[in-house]
């Protein structure tokens, strides 16, 4: 893990230095394993100096500013706390356009809305059009990188990088592989094809700037063997090149039960996954929440991340993940946060937070806000492989910043005046966290979201240095 703090020297050839000025939290070890009260930095008045979309050096502003002369723009957030760009590590864009639909079984909430949504996605300007939203929805919460699944089309795989590139946001998606026990228009007409597909799309899409690839098989029962097989032989090849692997594993009772009784000779729904490869240490799986000790040992050890999705556990409720086996001395985890939109019922990682509260409070044990913003920052990056690049405010860092507006409502302010401590005011903030919580979003140094512009969301190719 990279622990350096001391500033990177500016490149005279780079484009110009810029300042972002204001409160700042950033987190520098996992409040999970070491003492809270020392897992992150806290500058009342800090600075970020950022070039070509890189963070130089950070800290307080009057240590800081001696060392830029030369530094003439700075933003200045007053009554703000400026954190890193939040980390969604699991989200559906496709259900978009079906999120909030009344479910009164997980079954058929997918069959009357889930499926015949995802099915349009054949279509390009449909893709297109929700793509678009997609991004404005998360960039206004200030998620600056999402973890996503797409669907079974080439277009909707295509939308969503094609509108990630405009804003220059790290994005990580794939084409879904699914071939068995759907809809037969949302179903892969091919398992090899699917592959081919796949094969395709990664060679376009991994690395082209801040995109990444991931291999997504829906989740075991929807793949034959065979895509299982053929999909953990393509990760297997491409896993020294930080491709992923995303799933779904442990959500619910009837469903792992299904699992195993489409794959009888598996230990475990882990092992379903693990005999076709498909677990490795760029593997993340959503929602985690009915797990064998077996299970967390295996995760553990392959150095998976663990996608806790609160809002979605609550909203279907199916089953709760439980932090602390997750994250037990034994076989600890590494845990981000995900808003499993749609199911999930909100796009503000930060309210997710408020609702991991209460799901934890469900299984009698209560997660303070330290921890909750290091899953929603630092802990996200780590769970996705990216903890040296994203999710901190230090040198060498992308910087991707959110922007907490602590006035952002009347009562929200005047709430705020009795919270003493930095653990109290986040765990206000995650409890109450209004719609325009987030004043400014920064996507590789550009202020791609800004509430009081007048067009709030700007691509990053249309804004200055
Ligand atoms: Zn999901």
């Amino acid at each position: 893990m990279n622990n350096n703090i001391s500033p990177i020297p500016a490149n005279p050839d780079g484009g110009p230095l810029k300042g972002v000025r204001g409160a700042m939290l950033t987190f520098r070890d996992d409040p999970f394993r070491n003492p809270a009260e020392s897992s992150y930095d806290y500058y009342a008045d800090g600075l970020a100096v950022i070039q070509d979309g890189r963070i130089l050096d950070a800290g307080e502003y009057n240590d800081v500013i001696p060392s830029y002369p030369g530094l003439r723009e700075i933003e200045h957030h007053e009554d703000a706390l400026i954190m890193p760009g939040f980390i969604d590590c699991h989200a559906h864009y496709v259900q978009s356009p079906m999120i909030g639909s009344y479910g009164d079984t997980l079954i058929n909430w997918l069959n009357r809305y889930t499926f015949p949504t995802e099915a349009r996605f054949r279509d390009k300007d449909f893709a297109d059009e929700v793509a678009r939203m997609f991004f404005r929805q998360t960039l206004s919460n200030g998620t600056t990188t999402a973890n996503v699944f797409s669907t079974t089309f080439e277009a909707s795989v295509n939308a969503l990088f094609e509108e990630s590139e405009r804003y220059n946001a790290r994005t990580i998606t794939g084409k879904v592989l699914q071939d068995r026990n759907l809809p037969d228009n949302l179903k892969d007409p091919s398992t090899e094809g699917s592959l081919l597909l796949t094969e395709k799309l990664l060679a376009k899409w991994h690395r082209r700037g801040r995109q990444l690839y991931a291999i997504i098989p829906r989740f075991a029962p929807t793949s034959t063997p065979l895509q299982l097989k053929l999909a953990g032989e393509l990760y297997q090849r491409h896993l020294g090149e930080g491709v992923y692997l995303h799933s779904h594993l442990d959500e619910a009772e009837n469903e792992i039960e299904w699992a195993l009784s489409l794959f009888p000779e598996a230990e475990d729904y882990t092992d379903i996954y693990d005999r076709f490869g498909l677990i490795g240490h760029h593997t993340v799986m959503a929602h985690c929440c009915i797990v064998r000790p077996r299970e967390w040992k295996r995760l553990s050890e392959a150095g998976c991340g663990v996608a806790h999705c609160p809002s979605s556990n609550l909203f279907l409720g199916d089953g709760e993940f439980k932090y602390r086996e997750a994250t037990a001395e034994a076989h600890p985890c590494n845990v981000g946060i995900g808003t499993d939109v749609g199911a999930g019922t909100s796009y503000s990682v930060i309210r997710q937070l408020g609702e991991a509260y209460k799901v934890a409070m469900l299984g009698g044990n209560p997660l303070d806000a330290i921890r909750g913003f290091y899953m929603a920052t630092r802990g996200g990056a780590r769970a996705l492989r990216l903890e040296d690049t994203i999710g901190s405010i230090r040198p060498g860092y992308e910087a991707d910043l959110a922007v907490v507006d602590l006035k952002a409502t009347e009562f929200l302010e005047w709430r705020l005046q009795f919270a003493d401590t930095i653990p109290e005011k986040l765990f206000v903030l995650q409890t109450l966290a209004p719609d325009n919580l987030i004043r400014a979003t920064y996507v590789a140094g550009k202020k791609v979201f800004d509430r009081q512009r007048a067009h709030s969301l700007v691509y990053s190719s249309e804004l200055p240095l």
